[in-house]
C-alpha cells in the first residue's frame, strides 16, 4: 500500500505516518527528516538545504525529488510507504506519478489532514522530541509524565526544531497555501483524496485514516 498523508507543518503528518508504519508493516518517509539528517552530517545536499529550511521555504524540486527517487528502492518499501512532507509542489506530485508508473506501482490512497491555520502555530511553536528516540512532546500538550525524562526510553536530552520558531513558522505555512495545497484538486481529480479532521483527537484521526484506507 502506498500512501500520501497531505497537511500543513503542524497537522500531526508525522505522528499519523508513524502508527501507520506500526500499523501496516510499510515505511514511513518523512522527506523533512532525511533533509535534517543531511544538516547534521554537514553532506553537500545538507549545507544548500539548511539556510533553506530555516527560511521556511522550500528545496528545490530536482533535490527532493532525487533523494525521494532513492529512498524508495530500498527494501523496506517494497511492501508499500508513507509519504510525509512529500510531494509539496505540483512538479514534485507529477514526478512520483511518473517515477511510480516506470515501476508499475501505483498510489492507493492520499489522505489529507485539515487543520485550522490558528492552532497550527500553538501546535508547532511547542513541539519538541527527545534526543535519543524521537519521541514526539508539546508544551501544552503532552508533557513528560516525568518533566525532564522521555517516557519511552528515558532519555533526558530534548530538541526543538530549529524552523518550529513563531518567526518561520508563518513562512511555512505560506509555503504550504501557495505551493501545496494545488495538489488537493490535483488528486481529488485523481479520485484519490480522502479527507479527515485533523483537528480531532489523535486517536481519532488515526480512526477516520483507517476507516478511509479500508474503503
Ligand atoms: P517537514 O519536516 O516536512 O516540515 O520539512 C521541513 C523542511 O524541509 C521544509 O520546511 C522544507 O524546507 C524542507 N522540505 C521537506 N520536504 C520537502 C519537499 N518535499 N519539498 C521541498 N522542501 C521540503
Amino acid at each position: 500500500m502506498n500512501l500520501i498523508l497531505l497537511g500543513p507543518p503542524g497537522a500531526g503528518k508525522g505522528t499519523q505516518a508513524k502508527r501507520l508504519q506500526a500499523a501496516y508493516g510499510i515505511a514511513q518517509i518523512s522527506t523533512g527528516d532525511m533533509l535534517r539528517a543531511e544538516v547534521a552530517s554537514g553532506s553537500a545536499i545538507g549545507r544548500e538545504a539548511k539556510a533553506i529550511m530555516e527560511s521556511g521555504a522550500l528545496v528545490p524540486d530536482a533535490m527532493i525529488t532525487a533523494m525521494l527517487a532513492a529512498r524508495i528502492e530500498a527494501p523496506d518499501c517494497a511492501r508499500g510507504f508513507i509519504l510525509d512532507g512529500f510531494p509539496r509542489t505540483l512538479a514534485q506530485a507529477e514526478a512520483l506519478d511518473r517515477m511510480l508508473a516506470e515501476k508499475g506501482r501505483r498510489l492507493d490512497h492520499v489522505i489529507e489532514l485539515r487543520v485550522d491555520d490558528a492552532a497550527l502555530v500553538e501546535r508547532i511553536s511547542g513541539r519538541f522530541t527527545c534526543a535519543a528516540c524521537g519521541e514526539g512532546y508539546h508544551d501544552s500538550f503532552k508533557r513528560p509524565k516525568v518533566e525532564g525524562v522521555c517516557d519511552v526510553c528515558g532519555g533526558t536530552a530534548f530538541v526543538r526544531r530549529a524552523d518550529d520558531r513563531a518567526e518561520t513558522v508563518a513562512a511555512r505555512l505560506e509555503a504550504y497555501h501557495r505551493q501545496t495545497a494545488p495538489l488537493l484538486p490535483y488528486y481529488r481529480a485523481q479520485g484519490r483524496l480522502v479527507s479527515v479532521d485533523g483537528m480531532a483527537a489523535m486517536d481519532e484521526v488515526t480512526r477516520q485514516i483507517e476507516a478511509a484506507l479500508a474503503r
